[in-house]
């Protein structure tokens, strides 16, 4: 599935999620905008509590979409600030990012 994020039919401002406001102008229509890149802005990698399969990390990276908001995706491997990235959604409807 393909991310979208909404943009205010208003002012044009971009957000994810979805929020029934406008934060810049208080506008209450929105339409959806299919974002498929972004830049990693930061990197994380979360380490898997005690009892779990051991070696088995989640990377996970705040993404710069191309359309302007920041979202967490998960990352099969380790990134970096600055690398391009493709962005989908999972069946679990989480946000995947996969290195270009
Ligand atoms: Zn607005």
């Amino acid at each position: 599935m393909t991310l979208k994020v909404f943009q205010c039919r208003q002012c044009g401002t971009t957000l994810f999620p979805a929020r029934y406001f406008c934060p810049a102008c208080g506008g209450g229509e929105w339409d959806e905008r299919v974002v498929e890149h972004g830049t990693v802005a930061e990197a994380t990698i979360v380490h898997h509590r005690v009892g779990v399969q051991e070696g088995s990390e989640v990377h996970l990276a705040s993404v710069a979409t191309d359309a302007g908001p920041i979202v967490i995706a998960r990352l099969e491997r380790a990134t970096q600030a600055g690398d391009r990235v493709r962005l989908e959604i999972d069946e679990a409807r989480r946000i995947l990012a996969q290195r270009i």
